[in-house]
């Protein structure tokens, strides 16, 4: 029986967070068990933004591969590889192009946050403006059938939708299946300050931090300013520790007791802080055991990309050989 197929990329702009962790990671994980997955580094979409300063995108690439390998991601069970080695990407990419109607790529409301909010990056590019265009073309290449994403990639996901029904309205019924979207469970998960986890916020807890410093960072964190002085009462809805706590701490009896503590001053903030960090450190040291391993082999990084590469260019190929003869395009005599 065939599997059905799994497909999800991360752009490689910088160390992962324990907001990945939570929102697409250990979803991914979980995933490589019932389906057939693919997941891409999508270098082609950091470069998008970051053209004009790509300097870090090459190390970015490493660091992100040795992030999910060390989260679980597993090359034996998954297909892991960068976006630029299977060129068949922009090449669909551009045969999708032909049928992506400008309106909708205008509309996208994310290309008109992301213009508002990146004012130091010129993002009046082509390419920018077809961000989604490739996206679909990263889905569509391997006939995914689900997509693993967040919330925020909601709209993105539709329009891969309506450009496969676009393409198919042209070129022929059922060439390209639509895809459907796996909204991952997981929240949003906080950063440090109580606002989203995000690396442009300068409130990230890595995926390869060490242990000190992590602890360090949830040490400082601010809690609820009512509680003062140590015999304070505090409210737990007002602090960013117990934001925290709700998406790491597995154990509900302590989370109660948290709870009651932090209202009665029946507990210190530096207490709760301890529990936090050990539920961190439990879920982060075999993620940290598996890193070691993967970070004393160079080598065998680069064979997990190239093998990666190997298998999906054979789905992606097959796909791509499909298609030119749908689109009226003359083969090459062979
Ligand atoms: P990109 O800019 O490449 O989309 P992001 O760093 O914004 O990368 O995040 C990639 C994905 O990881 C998001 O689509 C979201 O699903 C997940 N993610 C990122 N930050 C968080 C967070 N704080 N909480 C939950 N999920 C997150």
């Amino acid at each position: 029986m065939n599997k059905s197929r799994v497909f999800s990329g991360m752009r490689p702009t910088g160390a992962l967070h324990l907001g990945h962790l939570a929102g697409a990671l250990t979803n991914w994980v979980d995933l490589q068990e019932k389906y057939e997955c693919f997941y891409s580094i999508v270098d082609w979409h950091a470069l998008m933004s970051n053209y004009a300063d790509p300097g870090e995108t090459r190390q970015n690439c490493i660091d992100i591969l040795l992030d999910w390998l060390s989260t679980g991601l597993d090359p034996e069970k998954s297909c892991l590889f960068i976006q630029s080695h299977v060129p068949q990407h922009a090449e669909l990419s551009l045969a999708l192009a032909m049928i992506a109607p400008l309106g909708w790529l205008y509309r996208n409301p994310t290309y008109k946050e992301q213009i508002q909010n990146l004012q130091n990056k010129d993002l009046s590019t082509y390419a920018f403006l077809g961000y989604p265009v490739l996206m679909a073309a990263d889905i569509l290449v391997y006939k995914a059938d689900k997509v693993p994403v967040g919330e925020d990639q909601s709209a993105h996901m539709e329009l891969s939708r309506e450009i496969a029904r676009r393409f198919n309205h042209f070129f022929g019924e059922n060439l390209l299946p639509e895809p459907q979207t796996l909204l991952t469970p997981t929240p949003k998960v906080p950063g440090t300050d109580g606002r989203k986890m995000s690396k442009s916020y300068g409130n990230s807890l890595y995926i390869s931090e060490d242990p000190k410093s992590l602890w360090d960072k949830i040490r400082t964190m601010i809690t609820d300013p009512a509680r003062e002085k140590r015999t304070d009462p505090g409210d737990p809805n007002k602090c960013p520790v117990w934001d925290i706590h709700k998406v790491f701490n597995k154990d509900p009896e302590q989370a109660k007791e948290i709870d009651k503590g932090c209202r009665t001053a029946g507990i210190g903030c530096i207490d709760c802080k301890k529990m936090l960090n050990a539920h961190i450190s439990a879920m982060m040291e075999p993620i940290r055991q598996r890193r070691v391993r993967y970070e004393k082999d160079p080598a065998l990084l680069t064979d997990i990309l190239a093998e990666g590469a190997k298998r999906a260019k054979v789905v992606a190929q097959n796909t791509m050989e499909e298609l030119y003869p749908a689109m009226g395009l003359l083969p090459l005599a062979p």
